[in-house]
């Protein structure tokens, strides 16, 4: 395992959208287990794999010490709102409010490509939420809702 350089906003490589994964190859496997290690690392709940810079539709997230892998994930069904703070490690310091669905389920493949349905809510909903928009181009920054904050001293989750 390895830990792979985290890309922060301004990078290109965060404004596109990434393909679908066709086949979990050795290299699928290593980077797994590289975006785990590189969350950890950066104290983060999820990464997605445009995060270090390869444009596949893959993220890891752990928002309780249980982690999920997912593979080609698509958003089912939504229900309810939930508005709270939001960080993002390809946005270092910054933080901001975001309006999310406060139930999420999701169908997507494991890391041996057998099909898998993962519901969340309340943070592993946003976190999901957060994660599918890096896969499409898209930033937390452009959700925010009212001013992007500086984050101070207090330690913020960052996804
Ligand atoms: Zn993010």
């Amino acid at each position: 395992m390895a830990l792979r350089t985290i890309r922060e906003i301004g990078d290109d490589v965060l404004k596109k959208v990434c393909k679908e994964v066709t086949e979990v190859t050795p290299r699928i496997k290593t980077l797994i287990e590289d975006m785990f290690e590189t969350m950890y690392e950066a104290d983060g709940v999820g990464l997605a794999a445009p995060q270090v810079g390869i444009l596949k539709r893959l993220v890891v997230i752990d928002v309780d010490e249980n982690p999920i892998v997912l593979i080609n994930p698509k958003i089912v069904a939504t229900d309810g709102e939930q508005t709270g703070q939001e960080g993002c490690l390809s946005v270092p310091g910054k933080c901001g409010d975001v309006t999310r669905p406060n139930y999420v389920k999701v169908v997507a493949f494991n890391e041996n490509m057998e099909q898998i349905e993962v519901e969340g809510t309340e943070l592993l909903a946003r976190a999901i939420c957060h994660e599918l928009d890096h896969l499409d181009g898209h930033l937390f920054t452009e959700k925010v809702v009212g001013p992007l904050r500086t984050v101070t001293e207090e330690k913020e989750d960052e996804e």
